[in-house]
């Protein structure tokens, strides 16, 4: 079929400037690469391999029996905000009530909704750098500048308030936390938390706190919501998703949770954006967070198991060097010894010994030096792609 296109001038006119800030994600590019060969192994893309639970799709085949066809409130399904306000109680310490929350098109539409909400044109929003790397355009979207403050090695990758109290400026409004970060597994301690706070409310900033892979945490760690501290709550916007801990990433489901005029400010603007999230999904949603969590137990065991594997193996290439990721399902590999750039290293890698991983450059400019190895994949094809990487190394 004939694929019309503009022209390179008729582009420049068309497309908005904003578009030149928002480039094709490095996780993009290495997935179009990887898609045209047959054998690779995919450790690039950071979403479960496993299957949505069985419970969970029967929910929804059930929900689409009895009419869940038709749009919903742009804030979400109420028993559906009643569970998640429920959720944050019991599970995060947080008390809230359905005012409090927004159901979003997964965490990235509530993370775009918050910058949305609350960003004007001048401001500037603090965020992890190395971090996802949609934190950039997202901050972009929502009007607003972003900053990145560094997150380093030599800290456990945890963050250094000091290092961000000099980065604040008049313009700064909001300091984005990822914990349990991707990419590099780092998880926020709890003093650490209560020193943010303590800064946001000194210098009268917002935190927006992602909190996707909560679940995902190792070694006898604990995940600590900012919102749990009374003093700060006032001032913190949470976002979840039940893409990571239900294998849900497909179904588009996430929330946030903020103060009622925030919440209520997002779920306007859904209106006008997304108009609601699909009512089966939803429906599928709240059996997830009403029924038994040992789903979620199982997966995250499944995930131990693969983390040792990824350790290991890891242990065993004297190029690469990790230290154990206390948190998510990614190892950030530091490259220093292979004297290669990320993304020189991660399509050499891919070219030479078919496995896809992320060059730690695409997810700001402190990730170079390292490449991300996502290990949502089965023992043995972590075992195969570690040796595969091991060969291409030593040749
Ligand atoms: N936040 C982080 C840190 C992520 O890594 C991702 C997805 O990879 C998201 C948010 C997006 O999650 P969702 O699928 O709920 O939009």
């Amino acid at each position: 079929m004939a694929t019309f296109r503009l022209s390179h001038e008729a582009l420049q006119e068309i497309l908005a400037q904003r578009m030149s800030e928002i480039p094709l994600s490095g996780i993009r590019e290495i997935f179009e690469k990887a898609q045209s060969i047959p054998d690779v192994i995919r450790l690039e893309f950071g979403e479960p391999d496993f299957d949505t639970p069985a419970h969970i799709k029967n929910a929804a085949y059930e929900a689409l029996k009895s009419g869940a066809t038709k749009y919903t409130s742009s804030f979400g399904i109420g028993e559906l905000r009643d569970a998640v306000a429920e959720k944050m109680f019991r599970e995060n310490g947080v008390k809230c009530s359905r005012k409090n929350v927004v159901i979003t098109a997964g965490a990235t539409s509530a993370l775009s909704l918050s910058v949305l909400a609350t960003m004007n044109p001048s401001n500037e929003i603090l965020i992890p750098n190395p971090g996802w790397a949609n934190y950039v355009p997202i901050s972009r979207i929502g009007g607003a500048k972003s900053v990145g403050y560094p997150l380093l090695e030599k800290d456990g990758f945890n963050i250094d308030i000091e290092n961000v109290r000099k980065l604040i400026t008049p313009k700064t409004k909001m300091i984005l936390i990822n914990s349990p970060s991707n990419p590099s597994g780092g998880i926020m301690q709890e003093e650490d938390l209560k020193a943010l706070g303590e800064l946001a409310i000194e210098k009268d900033l917002l935190i927006l706190s992602d909190e996707v892979y909560e679940k995902f945490i190792y070694d006898g760690e604990r995940h600590v919501s900012p919102a749990s501290f009374p003093q700060f709550k006032d001032r913190i916007i949470t976002i979840n998703s039940f893409s990571k801990t239900y294998a849900m990433t497909g179904w588009r489901i996430g929330y946030a949770v903020a103060p009622a005029e925030i919440a209520e400010a997002m779920g306007r603007l859904n209106s006008s954006t997304n108009s609601c999230t699909a009512a089966m999904t939803q429906c599928a949603a709240l059996a997830a967070l009403k029924g038994s969590q040992r789903c979620v137990s199982d997966m995250v065991e499944a995930f131990k198991k693969r983390r040792k594997v990824i350790i290991d193996g890891l242990g065993e290439i004297k190029q690469l060097s990790c230290s154990p990721p206390k948190g998510a399902f990614y190892a950030f590999v530091n490259i220093g010894k292979t004297g290669m750039d990320s993304i020189s290293l991660a399509t050499k890698i891919l070219e030479q010994g078919h496995v896809a991983t992320v060059p730690g450059a695409a997810f700001g400019s402190f990730g170079e030096g390292y490449v991300r190895l996502a290990y949502a994949n089965s023992e043995e094809n972590l075992k195969v792609a570690l040796s595969r990487i091991k060969s291409v190394l030593s040749s």
